[in-house]
């Protein structure tokens, strides 16, 4: 399937100037808001076999209002300049957003992951961590990246290892975050997005209103969804929605898409897909669509682009049937795709928000760094025998004893995977919450996205006002 280029940099600008546009903050600083900070744009070879490869990446620091400054590095053919500085500019609003205290920031090295062995990819990595490094554009004060398209905890391990080898410190490897729970790793980061995007979707149909102008139930269980891209964010959000009740009804690759109306499997989707190397004749009922684009069409109630920018545009916006299309992929839809869905009355829950689960376990994960600590460690055992102690009290009042399993499940203290899955889920009840509530009380303002960019942009602006300016 092709996607046709897509004004990364122009849209996310227009979804800013509209939101601007309804709040009372002074032009410079809504400007120095808007502005890219710094980009560090490099060339640097790498020996292929016999031969040279000269490899070009870009790492951009939106804002600098809060550091360290935070984003994904991205691995892929497409990757640019525009399309750094779009995505670390969704990173400041993302962030400041769900309170996480970072500058938004986004790297990108431009190659094909899957033309290359581990060997060379490891050489690409270390050499452009080494890049950053010698021009101070990363340190756990100063800008630490994670994985985005095309990367993993291995690669954040092989940047954390070349960083580590020239700045030793006590912190030094809390700057680079996604890596091995074995080496600094949080645990829960590897699914947090696609976990982010259940506990986000939770939350909205929980709103029994909202659902019903939609023409929905609420809840989420029972929810027929489709999901487009089946990789880290995808894979996970459709299989934590799966085991909560949702129906994946459709997956979408770049190879092509299945669909079922009765529902699939994903953890035998993936199966399929590790076995044969495509989605496609996965059986069981499924239907092959070969035309992937066009399974974003098909009937669900909520649709997950979680690949790419720009699928969503003017040319299939008014063939959508979802009620709800949940931005987990970064700059999914386009600014005149998102017109037509809104007044088709369809609902729209931005990126900025949906896949901010990535960033906020990151920013546990850089805590647990800087603290030297496992969350859980300190309190887990004291919180246990606290509850035991309530719960004897209890049993003695009423003259009840509880099984085992039931004195497991009422005092069970917090591991850390407890700890952060609820530190993740509190963050985006909260954000959504607060995006909910500008959206009610801002005049002629009737999509989520424009509320999002607005609880932001004022939250960036109260950071900047008085700082950063200097006589
Ligand atoms: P990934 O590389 O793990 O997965 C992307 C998947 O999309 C791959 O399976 C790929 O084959 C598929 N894909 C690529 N082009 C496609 C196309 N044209 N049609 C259908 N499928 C296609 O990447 P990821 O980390 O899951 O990131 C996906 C999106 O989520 C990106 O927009 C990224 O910026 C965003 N995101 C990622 C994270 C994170 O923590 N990884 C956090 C926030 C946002």
């Amino acid at each position: 399937m092709s996607v046709e280029h897509f004004d990364f940099i122009g849209a996310v600008d227009t979804y800013f100037d509209q939101a601007a546009a309804h709040t009372k903050i002074n032009k410079g600083i809504l400007e120095q808001i808007k502005a890219c900070n710094s980009v560090y744009y490099m060339k640097f070879p790498v020996k292929i076999g016999n031969d040279y490869k000269v490899v070009e990446a870009y790492r951009a620091q939106h804002s600098h209002h809060r550091m360290p400054t935070k984003g994904g590095i991205r691995y892929s053919e497409h990757a640019s300049q525009e399309e750094v500085m779009a995505l670390a500019a969704l990173m400041t609003y993302k962030c400041a957003l769900v309170d996480v205290p970072f500058g938004g920031a986004k790297g990108g090295i431009k190659i094909n992951p899957r033309n290359f062995t581990e060997g060379q990819l490891q050489r690409v990595t270390r050499r452009y961590a080494f890049e950053l490094a010698k021009k101070n554009f990363i340190g756990p004060g100063i800008d630490v990246p994670a994985p985005d398209m095309g990367t993993g905890a291995r690669e954040m391990s092989w940047i954390m290892d070349t960083y580590v080898s020239f700045n030793p410190g006590e912190n030094a490897i809390g700057c680079v975050t996604g890596k091995p729970v074995t080496q600094g790793g949080v645990r829960g980061r590897t699914e947090a997005t696609g976990r982010g995007v259940y506990y986000g979707l939770k939350e909205i149909c929980s709103y029994e209103k909202d659902m019903k102008e939609l023409g929905l139930e609420p809840g989420l269980e029972g929810k027929k969804v489709i999901v487009q891209g089946f990789g880290n964010v995808g894979y996970y959000a459709a299989e934590i929605i799966h085991d909560n009740g949702g129906i994946i009804v459709g997956v979408a690759e770049y190879e092509g898409a299945i669909y079922n109306p009765e529902g699939l499997d994903p953890r035998a989707v993936l199966k399929h897909r590790k076995e044969t190397g495509s989605i496609l004749n996965y059986g069981n009922g499924a239907k092959d669509i070969k035309d992937s684009l066009s399974c974003l069409e098909q009937p669900c109630d909520i649709l997950i682009p979680a690949a790419i920018e720009g699928v969503i545009t003017k040319k299939n916006a008014s063939k959508i049937k979802a009620k709800i299309i949940g931005e987990a992929a970064n700059g999914p839809v386009s600014p005149e795709g998102a017109k037509i869905l809104t007044k088709r009355g369809i609902m729209v829950v931005p990126d900025m928000y949906l896949n901010a689960g990535g960033v906020t376990v990151s920013y546990f994960e850089w805590l647990k760094n800087l603290s030297h600590v496992r969350f859980g460690r300190m309190n887990k055992r004291f919180n246990q025998a606290s509850f035991q102690n309530i719960l004897g009290v209890v049993e003695d009042f009423t003259g009840r004893t509880l099984t085992d399993k039931e004195k497991e499940a009422v005092t069970h203290g917090g591991d850390e995977i407890d700890i952060v899955n609820s530190g993740l889920e509190e963050t985006m009840i909260g954000a959504y919450a607060q995006i909910r509530e500008q959206l009610k009380r801002a005049r002629n303002v009737h999509d989520l996205r424009t509320a999002a960019f607005m609880v932001s942009i004022k939250k960036v602006a109260s950071a900047y006002e008085n700082l950063g300016v200097f006589p």
